[in-house]
């Protein structure tokens, strides 16, 4: 065993240090699309720990991998080929170190998963919400700077954060753990390390808001002829809700319909329509917000603004309205492969972004099935691209780069962004460079080189 392993071992314990077969699951991201090798996988169980096992790479010159819960899609969590890195997984911190019900915070360890945090809230709410939140970690959620379904009423993990704690590439531990709201004294340097992905330092825990826990949802469901007709009733509903408005999803009907198909139990909720609106109101004690929204609904129907609506009458029938949304991407899979992008654009771009897309991938590549859907209230939508029904996989392979150049040149020309949600890990690595000025790349890099001389953080993912 090499002289690292040993003095890893003795830093956090045997059991500790992983080797061989035991790495396999580290090795592999929650897609299977990226493999890695390792040269061994570390657990700390403490600041401190991570703060030595950092001192012993950095003098190894040992290129160091942080791993939350291995969730994310872009393969930043996995390391390269050459077996060279210490992948370094938070997993064993998992205290909520404090929660301070009068300040509403809440600090937690980087390796309480998400879903242990939102519970040891307790009678408050911790607002970030996503599908893989049983096993992503709540440093791996701001080290990707992880989006939800409920960023339109609370922000995204960097609006959730107020204070942080990281190990440095140096080794050096910066705590700045504040519950303030107020703090203008020099750099706000905890959004240097949220969405950094792991390639400035290691995120070993963080000082979160929490909010009033909402006791009363309204979910609706319309149909709608456009994405233009869409962007309309957002705004509208926007103007008469205000904060109560927590969710709006934008669902094409060939999504609908591939979960219909593929889902079992599913039941489409209104007539046909190519566009759909998933819409969830919620409130502390409003006790009559579902008959507002039918209401309000109704007299958007009767001006013409939607084709049809419908409020779910219940918990367990809004449950299943949400259930189409979050089938999507199980449908699409069942369906066959497909091409994604996770994209942003501002919100008044979206509907002739869709327009100019579709005609230009129609053209190119005639067939082409188009499931769009996402998180419309952020102007983020998931462009994902099934094979035609006559297709073969290997020429849809062949096409991806093509399908990404037009995509992504589309998303730019019309100011917006290649990566709303997952970050750029091994996967936008390249793509980036074509979209982001020199003068911004030379700035991350000019970041990157003072807290990271080395360059032993993370090598190989994001901008480097
Ligand atoms: P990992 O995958 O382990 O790591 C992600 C990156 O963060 C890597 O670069 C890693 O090196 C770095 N990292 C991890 N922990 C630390 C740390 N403590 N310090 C420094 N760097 C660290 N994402 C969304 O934004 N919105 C969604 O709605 C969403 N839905 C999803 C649904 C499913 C079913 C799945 C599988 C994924 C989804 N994701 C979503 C993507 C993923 O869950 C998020 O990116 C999540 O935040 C990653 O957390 P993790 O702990 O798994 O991080």
């Amino acid at each position: 065993m090499s002289a690292l392993v040993d003095s890893l071992r003795a830093l956090v314990g045997d059991g500790n240090v992983l080797t061989g077969e035991a790495m396999a699951p580290q090795l592999v991201d929650w897609r299977g699309r990226y493999r890695g090798a390792a040269h061994c996988v570390v657990r700390p169980g403490s600041t401190a720990e991570v703060a030595a096992v950092v001192r012993a790479c950095a003098e190894a010159g040992a290129p160091i991998v942080p791993q939350g819960g291995n969730t994310g899609l872009c393969g930043g969590a996995t390391p390269d080929a050459t077996g060279n890195a210490v992948l370094v997984c938070l997993g064993r911190m998992n205290r909520i170190r404090d929660i301070d019900p009068d300040n509403d915070t809440l600090t937690a360890e980087a390796g309480c998963t998400l879903a242990a945090v939102q519970a040891a809230a307790a009678g408050r709410l911790f607002p970030l919400a996503l599908a893989s939140e049983g096993s992503a970690q709540i440093g791996g959620n701001l080290s990707t700077n992880a989006g939800g379904v409920q960023v339109l009423r609370y922000g995204n993990a960097r609006e959730l954060t107020l204070g942080l704690e990281v190990v440095l590439p140096s080794g050096e531990i910066w705590n700045g753990l504040r519950g303030l709201r107020k703090d203008n004294t020099g750099y706000d340097l905890k959004h240097l390390f949220i969405g950094a992905e792991g390639t400035l330092g290691i995120i070993t825990a963080a000082t979160l808001k929490l909010f009033p826990l909402p006791r009363v949802h309204a979910t609706g469901w319309v149909a709608l002829a456009s994405p233009a007709a869409a962007i309309g009733l957002l705004g509208d509903l926007r103007d008469e809700f205000g904060p109560l408005l927590t969710a709006c999803e934008l669902i094409s009907d060939v999504a609908l319909d591939f979960v219909l198909r593929h889902m079992p139990g599913s039941v489409r909720p209104l007539g046909a329509s190519p566009w759909h609106l998933l819409v969830e109101l919620s409130s502390g004690g409003d006790a009559d917000l579902q008959s507002r929204l039918e209401a309000w609904l109704a007299g958007r129907l009767g001006a013409g603004a939607c084709s049809d609506a419908v409020v779910a009458p219940s918990a367990a029938q809004a449950r299943r309205l949400w259930a189409l949304r979050e089938n999507i991407s199980e449908a699409q899979k069942r369906e066959g492969i497909s091409i994604k992008h996770d994209i942003s654009l501002p919100i008044s771009r979206l509907p002739v972004f869709l327009e100019q897309a579709g005609a230009a991938l129609a053209a190119a590549f005639p067939g082409l099935r188009t499931v769009a859907f996402g998180h419309v209230g952020d102007g983020n939508l998931h462009y994902n691209l099934s094979m035609p029904e006559a297709g073969d996989n290997t020429a849809f392979i062949a096409a991806q780069p093509t399908v990404n150049r037009i995509v992504h040149d589309l998303v730019h020309a019309h100011g917006g962004s290649i990566s709303a949600e997952h970050g750029l890990g091994q996967l936008k690595r390249e793509e980036i460079l074509r979209y982001k000025s020199t003068v911004e790349i030379e700035l991350m890099r000019a970041l990157k080189r003072a807290l990271d001389p080395l360059g032993l953080m993370n090598p190989g993912k994001g901008i480097g």
